[in-house]
């Protein structure tokens, strides 16, 4: 990339928000910790303006810092709008738990800011044998009874909305996890995104980064400056910083999607794990019992397991443009250059499966979409510093919703990333 042009700031940078740019000239004074940056447009550059681009935005700006967002697409699509909304700080390891909390509190006062709508029905685990059941049972003893409470079969159908449906599987408990959020993503994100610019948050939409290093980002609309640059590519990470990406292992993460329609006995807060969620995430999997869940699993459920799925479903309200329903999914495939195309019996088994959770007879799809998501199989989030100016934030995980608030703080505090 040229870091010596030597011309203007942001020659060429033609952002559709112009008008939004609250300063022209850095106050080095308001950017802890950073050194002066010679014709730095902003305290703070951050690329990618998905969750957790807009979180670290949304912190800085809270710090009082100058903040110039840059994505190469007009408005968020990437995985920030294409998940759950599942903000399921409980199921995460222990590790991260403080950080869980950090980025509750962040989502909490977001929304508040922003306006859009942040809720914490928390999430209902539906058990089916006496397996699930037992896992469920070690992770209240865990976590104690705060934190996961454990349900019997009536209250837990209660919660799903099955309660007297014939086509729901008996249960044999549940659990709820009072502590975890939902937010629409297709409403939450690109909310934020709207009440940072109204803030003064500058955006450069439609403009592309080929190149960052030491307060200089290459663009695709010229050349911008910052006295810091926080780099949130998600997957395409490897197009970006390729050697970063091979040496993390980061490989994309496909995940086969779809929104039914929601009845009136499925509540608008539903947020539902079952069995495969519990032997996939870190702070669930990690009870004695999960293990041979796994097992159970494989013979229970041998197409689930063959297409890697975590069966889950969220609910999300009606907003403007959007019908709202209930998402339901997921399998994971992995590759380096995934093909697009979405496996129709996968599509119809996960949606099959969580509709009779949820005890909806007649599933009506009113969309089908794939997922894509950063991945890595060493680790949940890649942060690194490559020079004094530039931090690199990935998760590399299905958990970007969740953390991105405690990871935006990390990042902007100079804080390392826990093992996890
Ligand atoms: C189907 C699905 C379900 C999920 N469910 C959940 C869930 O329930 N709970 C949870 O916690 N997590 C969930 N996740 C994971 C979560 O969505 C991600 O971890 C998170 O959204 C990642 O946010 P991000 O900002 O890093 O990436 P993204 O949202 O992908 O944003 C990256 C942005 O960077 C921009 N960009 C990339 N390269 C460049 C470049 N060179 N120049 C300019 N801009 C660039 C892109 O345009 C994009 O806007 C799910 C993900 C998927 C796909």
């Amino acid at each position: 990339m040229d870091r010596g042009d030597g011309g203007p700031d942001t020659e060429g940078v033609t952002d559709t928000d112009r008008d939004t740019d609250p300063a022209t000239s850095s106050d080095p004074a308001r950017t802890p910790g950073a050194r002066p940056a010679p014709g730095a447009t902003a305290d703070l550059v951050v690329v990618g303006a998905g969750v957790l681009g807009l979180a670290t935005a949304w912190q800085a700006h809270r710090e009082g810092r100058t903040v110039h967002v840059i994505d190469r697409s007009d408005r968020p699509v990437g995985a920030s709008v294409q998940n759950f909304g599942h903000a399921c700080f409980t199921a995460q390891a222990d590790a991260v738990q403080d950080l869980a909390r950090v980025s509750a509190a962040g989502w909490t006062r977001a929304a508040a800011d922003a306006g859009f709508r942040a809720r914490r029905p928390g999430t209902v685990i539906p058990a089916v044998t006496p397996v699930e059941m037992q896992v469920i049972e070690e992770f209240r003893a865990h976590r104690g009874p705060e934190e996961v409470r454990v349900l019997d079969a009536a209250e837990t159908a209660r919660l799903t909305g099955a309660a007297g449906s014939a086509d729901a599987p008996a249960l044999t408990g549940g659990a709820h996890l009072p502590r975890d959020m939902r937010v629409n993503p297709r409403e939450a994100v690109p909310a934020l995104a709207r009440w940072l610019a109204r803030q003064g948050v500058r955006f450069s939409w439609s403009t592309a980064v080929h190149g960052v290093g030491d307060g200089v980002v290459d663009t695709s609309r010229g050349t911008v400056r910052g006295a810091e640059v926080v780099v949130c590519p998600g997957h395409s990470l490897r197009d970006l910083l390729p050697d970063l990406a091979v040496d993390a292992g980061v490989r994309t993460c496909t995940l086969t999607m779809a929104l039914i329609a929601r009845p009136d006995h499925t509540p608008v807060d539903l947020a539902m794990l079952t069995g495969t969620s519990m032997t996939r995430y870190d702070g669930i999997a990690a009870m004695p019992a999960a293990a041979t869940l796994r097992g159970e699993l494989a013979a229970r459920e041998p197409e689930l397991r063959g297409c890697d799925a975590n069966l889950m479903a969220t609910a999300v309200p009606p907003t403007p443009g959007h019908p709202g329903g209930v998402i339901v999914g997921d399998s994971h495939g992995y590759d380096t250059s995934p093909e697009p195309f979405i496996d129709a019996p996968t599509s119809d088994l996960l949606v099959d499966r969580a509709a009779r959770y949820l005890g909806i007879r007649r599933p009506v799809v009113l969309q089908r979409w794939q997922g894509r998501y950063a991945d890595s199989p060493s680790r949940n989030l890649v942060l690194h510093r490559p020079d004094a100016r530039t931090t690199v934030a990935v998760v590399t995980s299905g958990i970007g919703m969740t953390l991105s608030f405690g990871i935006a703080d990390l990042v902007l505090g100079g804080g390392e990333a826990p093992a996890f």
